[in-house]
């Protein structure tokens, strides 16, 4: 691990940015967009926002990038829709995503793939956000909305050249926000720059008395009262991190990330935390139980996909309710409610339970590794002489192309599910965390204790 700091500079440093040198045909960022001119103001007037189709809104169906609610329009907007659209930016459109968000590729839409723009052939954009990540470097929008359940705005971020930060948990409202897993869903944010991130977000941290897991006032209070106590700059690099899977290149940027922060005045400690280990057979455990319950409710009765009324007359209700969701869901979203449900069922042996004790040590053991304590645990350990943010490559990789990426899963599956392992941890423990481009199309990825989304911000800036 120590190599990573001694090969300093290996990479040229104009290498660390690229550029996006493609046109704007053919990479699907989008399933509709808007077409109506308005003048606006506010503190995000001017900028064009994409907004990920797992966001309710009036004007046109919202998918969530499934023929489940390929018609579907709410009669409400999400909040942050509402924020943003109150602070003068301008929807342009709703992106393609995965299917409910399950996945890491953008491969599982109803609507068909996302084209990476970072790259001449058909590479894949990351998922489930991939048409926000795809929109925003195309430069069709100035940001975009997305969702991170297990690194959903970090992973296509980093595949396509851009920012992507997921706040804490609880920072942002998920009021009319389509739930895939409720205890991990957050709302994040794209950008091609780290002042339109910031500008958004403090658009849309703000308390929403309509989603009970929101913060309300006194939470941040005390969250700005603790920020105070943060004067750490030791920056963690978890050796959990470093997996056989990571290429050289997402080594290099890591390197180069770590010696940047040296010469900043940043002190570099490695450190562990064992959990990180556990986290994915966690991860997949809680996400595809909670998506079981969520997806129960479409049924193509009360709304959703619903076969012709002619072949429903000799059917039961049960089979009804079957062949619609055997028809309308995609194979990915029909494997995870089996596996979610199997979970959840007796037979599985605590399998739920087991995840949700991985999950408790998870954020135990980031307490004893930060040094702000933790706003959820009053008396909670937590170390003085700690971290201020971790720091690790946002993915094991840049972009696969297509075809290799095809291959890899054909083979197994759950070959899909490595590329989270880097993402899970913020996730699991609700931490904000943000991927910025940093060279040779690999992002890295900053993360920071529960509630400190100002630090993470501060070391993105310093890397920018
Ligand atoms: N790839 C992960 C999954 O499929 C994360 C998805 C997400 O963050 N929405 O669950």
């Amino acid at each position: 691990m120590r190599a990573l700091l001694r090969s300093r500079y290996r990479v040229p440093i104009s290498l660390r940015r690229y550029s996006n040198q493609l046109t704007k045909d053919n990479h699907n960022a989008f399933i509709s967009k808007r077409k109506e001119e308005t003048n606006s103001s506010g503190s995000l007037a001017g900028l064009k926002a994409a907004v990920k189709d797992n966001f309710v809104t009036t004007k046109e169906p919202t998918t969530s990038g499934s023929e489940m609610l390929r018609t579907y329009v709410s009669p409400f907007d999400a909040t942050t829709v509402s924020l943003i659209e109150a602070s003068g930016a301008k929807v342009v459109g709703k992106t393609n995503m995965d299917e409910f968000g399950m996945g890491s590729s953008n491969t599982n839409s109803a609507f068909g793939s996302v084209v990476n723009p970072m790259f001449p052939e058909n590479h894949i954009s990351g998922g489930s956000s991939g048409g926000s990540a795809a929109a925003v470097a195309l430069r069709e929008a100035d940001f975009a909305l997305g969702t991170d359940t297990g690194g959903s705005v970090r992973l296509p971020a980093s595949y396509c050249g851009v920012y992507g930060f997921k706040p804490t948990y609880g920072r942002i409202s998920r009021w009319g926000v389509i739930a895939y897993a409720q205890s991990l869903d957050t709302v994040g944010i794209f950008a091609r720059d780290l002042d339109t991130v910031r500008s958004v977000f403090d658009v849309l941290d703000v308390a929403d008395s309509k989603d009970p897991t929101c913060f309300d006032a006194s939470i941040r209070h005390q969250i700005s009262h603790q920020k105070n106590l943060q004067s750490s700059k030791v920056i963690g690099v978890p050796e959990e991190f470093v997996v056989a899977e990571m290429t050289e290149e997402a080594k290099d940027a890591w390197n180069l990330a770590l010696c940047a922060l040296v010469d900043e005045g940043y002190e570099i400690r490695y450190i562990s935390i064992p959990t990180i280990k556990k986290l994915l057979l966690a991860y997949y455990t809680i996400a595809t139980a909670e998506a079981a319950s969520n997806l129960s409710r479409y049924e193509g009765i009360r709304y959703g996909y619903s076969i012709s009324s002619e072949e429903t007359a000799s059917m039961t209700p049960f089979d009804i309710v079957s062949k619609n969701r055997s028809t309308a869901f995609g194979s990915e979203v029909q494997r995870r409610i089996i596996l979610g449900n199997y979970t959840l069922s007796s037979d599985s042996g605590n399998h739920y339970l087991r995840a949700t004790h991985v999950r408790k040590n998870l954020v135990a053991e980031f307490n004893k590794v930060f040094s702000m304590p933790n706003v959820l645990f009053d008396n909670e350990v937590y170390n003085r002489d700690g971290c201020c943010a971790l720091l690790c490559p946002t993915a094991v990789s840049p972009a696969p192309s297509l075809a290799e990426y095809t291959q890899e899963t054909n083979e197994n599956f759950l070959n899909a599910y490595i590329n989270d392992i880097l993402t899970v941890p913020a996730s699991l423990a609700g931490l904000p965390s943000i991927s910025i481009p940093y060279y040779s199309r690999q992002g890295i990825q900053i993360m920071g204790q529960f509630g400190d989304d100002e630090t993470v911000l501060k070391v993105a800036k310093t890397l920018s």
